[in-house]
């Protein structure tokens, strides 16, 4: 059985990664008001993937037996000045993420609570490409400063991503 203050802060990261599609949805909307439409597409598909670790949290809480609580979601930055503080603010906002999945696995390991270390592995990894995700972008839309057509490609790529939820789930 997961400590109360273990099950307080899972149900603390339900809330922030819901958060966190909250906030991709508010840049998604920023990039479509400047029609830039592929990089809108790839911020939704990242809000999707939010809410899918929302759930996989939501899920594993209810699985040990734990209550689950929805918490209040705080308002997202919508007004940007630039395409690239969207992407700098999207991979300062994973920071923020990761260091909470450490904080988690550190709770974990004191409390020896391993069928949540296993969970939380998946999610460290998965932190990785996230963060290296981003970074690349932040990397391509420098290159490309003001060029309009090396922007009309990487906005025309990010338009492809499809949300693929790995296979053993669901
Ligand atoms: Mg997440």
């Amino acid at each position: 059985m997961l400590s109360e203050k273990f099950i307080g802060m899972l149900n603390e990261q339900i809330r922030f990664e819901m958060e966190s599609a909250h906030y991709y949805m508010a840049m998604a909307a920023y990039c479509d008001s400047e029609n830039l439409t592929g990089f809108a597409h790839f911020l939704k598909v990242q809000a999707q993937e939010e809410n899918f670790h929302a759930k996989k949290f939501y899920d594993f809480v209810n699985d040990v037996d734990g209550r689950v609580v929805m918490g209040k979601l705080n308002e997202p930055k919508n007004d940007y000045e630039s395409l690239l503080e969207v992407f700098e603010t999207a991979l300062q906002h994973e920071k923020k993420v990761t260091k909470r999945i450490y904080d988690l696995m550190d709770v974990a390991q004191e409390e020896k609570a391993y069928p949540a270390m296993t969970i939380l592995n998946w999610f460290i990894d998965e932190q990785v490409e996230e963060e290296n995700s981003m970074d690349d972008i932040i990397i391509r839309i420098k290159r490309i400063g003001d060029n309009s057509h090396g922007l009309y490609m990487l906005d025309n790529e990010l338009g492809q991503r499809v949300f693929t939820p790995p296979a053993d789930e669901e």
